[in-house]
């Protein structure tokens, strides 16, 4: 462990950084990594952005995208810079096995490496931590760290600033969580003071669909759905036949899960869906529902209360019995 004035002190010369994030990196995880990337070049350090996979489309208009490396394509050259780092940062993410291989080359390096997050039960792997779960995005955590810990708020320019709006405005669901306060409105108006073009950004990211893709949501809503009233929840189950007819890709079928979560009365939502190495399922809830610990206890996942993930090696029917088999043990929190 290292505290935050010797961070300072070796941050105050020129330093070869990495920074990277979970796989299939969401809004927060690539607005808080090119958010930090575009802060760190203004302080002269060398400064590498290391995706451990590929992210949507809809993401690569933010500032800097062209500088990301993605670590499947590019193996050899990612491992060589996590072994010459001086830092890594480690953003949005924090158990290394949700950097997929990339974690062990992590592990191995004797680089500074810092954890920036906003998920429960960190596993330890850092030398320094930056970490809240009541955050509502890390990218409100970046905003944090150089604001008050590194007092650089004169850095945070337009690309900083769009970065990590774009963050923030993933995690909050465009600010209607309960994670969202006052305090992270006034973040959020300094960034559009720094110069984040709001209505831009927010267009950018969710008007940008594809054609399949609405084709996709459209058949996913009136052919596979299912309402469980009994337990108030709602699920959806796509399979690889569905992937291939409507030709999804990466990304695409990202917020699919909300549309169950906003039928009257919905505590628990659920998206399962057959990729082609596993099963991966991803679960919404409402209030006190602790979607984490379904996600822990029986999906090999985690994530929020309201908001998490998992996955299986089993049958994509198999996932979707197990889900449902599961309810009754919830029936008293689903039915509050
Ligand atoms: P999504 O449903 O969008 O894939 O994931 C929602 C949240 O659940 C993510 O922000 C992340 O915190 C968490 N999550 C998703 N998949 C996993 C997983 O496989 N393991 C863990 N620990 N968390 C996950
Ligand atoms: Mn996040």
């Amino acid at each position: 462990m290292i505290d935050l004035d010797s961070l300072k002190e070796k941050l105050a010369q020129p330093c070869k950084i990495i920074i990277t994030t979970h796989h299939k990196p969401d809004g927060d995880a690539m607005g808080s990594s090119l958010g930090l990337y575009s802060y760190f070049i203004q302080k002269g350090h060398d400064v590498k952005v290391i995706s451990p996979t590929d992210y949507p489309h809809f993401l690569h208009w933010l500032p800097h995208n062209n500088e990301v490396i993605i670590y499947t394509e590019k193996e050899a050259e990612s491992k060589q810079l996590v072994a010459d780092a001086d830092f890594i940062f480690c953003l949005d993410f924090n158990a290394l096995s949700r950097i997929n291989e990339l974690g062990e080359e992590v592990r191995k390096s004797t680089a500074i490496k810092v954890m920036i997050d906003h998920h429960l039960e960190p596993e330890g792997f850092e030398d320094f931590r930056h970490w809240n779960t009541k955050a509502c995005a890390t990218a409100q955590l970046i905003y944090d760290f150089i604001v008050y810990h590194l007092n650089d708020g004169d850095l945070i320019n337009k690309d900083v600033a769009t970065c990590l709006y774009t963050g923030i405005m993933t995690d909050s669901g465009s600010f209607r969580f309960p994670t969202v306060t006052s305090d992270l409105h006034r973040i959020v108006a300094n960034l559009i003071d720094a110069g984040a073009v709001n209505w831009k950004i927010h267009q950018q990211v969710y008007d940008n669909a594809t054609e399949s893709r609405l084709k996709f949501l459209g058949f996913c809503l009136s052919s596979r759905l299912q309402v469980f009233r009994e337990y108030n929840t709602a699920l959806i189950t796509v399979s690889k036949e569905d992937i291939k007819q409507f030709d999804i890709q990466t990304g695409e079928t990202e917020g699919v899960v909300n549309y169950a979560l906003s039928i009257n009365g919905i505590k628990l939502a659920a998206f399962i869906i057959e990729r082609s190495d596993k099963v991966k399922l991803s679960l919404r809830s409402v209030g006190d529902f602790p979607a984490n610990e379904v996600c822990k206890k029986y999906f090999n996942g985690g994530g929020h209360k309201n908001a998490s993930g998992g996955q299986s090696d089993e049958p994509f029917e198999t996932v979707i019995e197990k889900f449902k088999s599961i309810l009754p043990e919830y029936k008293h929190l689903l039915l509050q």
